[in-house]
């Protein structure tokens, strides 16, 4: 049978070098996919892992009917054997519908991989739709670690290495910025809780109000 299957986590957990990994797999066995992608770290109509690995990828603009889309690449010819979804929380709900079409009434499977929750621990509109519509939910458990050794489970957004928790829900950025660019960091649940960076962990550490300083 068909499946749409979810693959999720946080940022940095894997994905996209588990979704590149997937379509090696089944290309070396004669296979073809559609990958796509949306706001991917590399650039449009790019899927590419923090390893390095990049493969070429048609880029979901918001109005794309991605079900019709398959359909038309059927018609003309084309070879479409499954599907892959990268960065899918970035996906409209009504997409995510589609996908389900796509195996539904394609007979494809759709690997949707995605992010679950933004930088405020709120599920992204299509990761939502995807856990209430998958055949199948897999939660990547590639360790991605906060700073204090913990498993980290929530996205941070930081600027300047400090933690907000207010802004528009998409806003493209990377882990690994430090400067004054928006970034992102994973957490552990408690630490995300007490918006503690490994940034604002480090000053807070070497703060003399923590220090125990003998008075004179
Ligand atoms: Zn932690």
């Amino acid at each position: 049978m068909p499946e749409l299957v979810f693959f999720s986590g946080t940022m940095d957990c894997g994905k996209s070098t588990l979704a590149l990994q997937i379509e090696h797999n089944r290309s070396s066995r004669g296979l073809k996919g559609m990958i796509l992608t949306r706001d991917d770290r590399a650039g449009e109509g790019k899927l590419s892992s923090r390893l390095g690995l990049v493969t070429d990828a048609v880029e979901v603009a918001d109005e794309l009917d991605v079900y019709a889309y398959v359909v038309d690449q059927l018609s003309q010819g084309g070879r479409v054997d499954y599907v892959i979804a990268d960065e899918a929380q970035f996906l409209a709900p009504a997409q995510i519908d589609q996908l389900a079409r796509v195996v539904d009434d394609l007979g494809l499977d759709v690997y949707a991989f995605g992010i679950t929750t933004d930088f405020r621990s709120k599920l992204f509109p299509g990761s939502q739709r995807l856990v209430e519509l998958a055949d199948r939910v897999e939660v990547l458990q590639v360790e991605a670690l906060c700073w204090c050794g913990a498993r980290a489970t929530h996205n941070a957004r930081t600027v300047g290495g400090r933690m907000v928790v207010e802004g528009a829900q998409v806003v493209v950025g990377d882990v690994d910025r430090s400067d004054d660019e928006v970034g992102y960091e994973v957490l552990c649940r408690r630490h995300h809780r007490k918006q503690l960076t490994s940034a604002t962990a480090h000053a807070a550490a070497l703060s003399p109000e923590v220090l125990p300083v003998a008075s004179a």
